[in-house]
């Protein structure tokens, strides 16, 4: 039996892929286990929407680092301008509009500290 390759990255093999919270692609759905994974949490993460006060630690789109759907080199050409994102950290200790403009603004004045929170740079 021919192995076809998954229809999202067209990288790996359908309904391959392990890892830890890696869930396995439902028989039919032509996607590797990987980007079914990510396909999941692209819906929770826009149904929830999710932000730095509401991020779910889990979530492979608040947290690229924990995506292991590596996007094929096509989609990743022609971003070249935006920054990558880096991990998201609570505001909760803020006092700025909790906005991404606010939250913005305070990323570029502070740095974050992992025992301190957002102070100034
Ligand atoms: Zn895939
Ligand atoms: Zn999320
Ligand atoms: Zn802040």
């Amino acid at each position: 039996m021919a192995r076809k390759l998954c229809t999202v990255c067209e990288i790996r093999t359908q309904y391959t892929g392990t890892g830890v919270g890696v869930d396995d692609a439902p028989h039919l759905s032509d996607m590797c286990n990987l980007c079914y994974t990510e396909g999941g949490w692209e819906n929770t993460h826009s149904d929830e929407g999710h932000d730095a006060e509401t991020m779910d630690d889990d979530c492979w789109i608040c947290h690229p680092n924990l995506n292991r759907a590596a996007r094929p080199a096509k989609e990743r050409t022609g971003h070249t301008n935006t920054a990558p994102k880096g991990p998201a950290h609570s505001h909760n200790g803020c006092t700025h509009n909790a906005n991404p403009q606010g939250r913005a603004a305070c990323r570029k004045a502070n740095r974050w500290d992992d025992t301190k929170g957002w102070i100034a740079r």
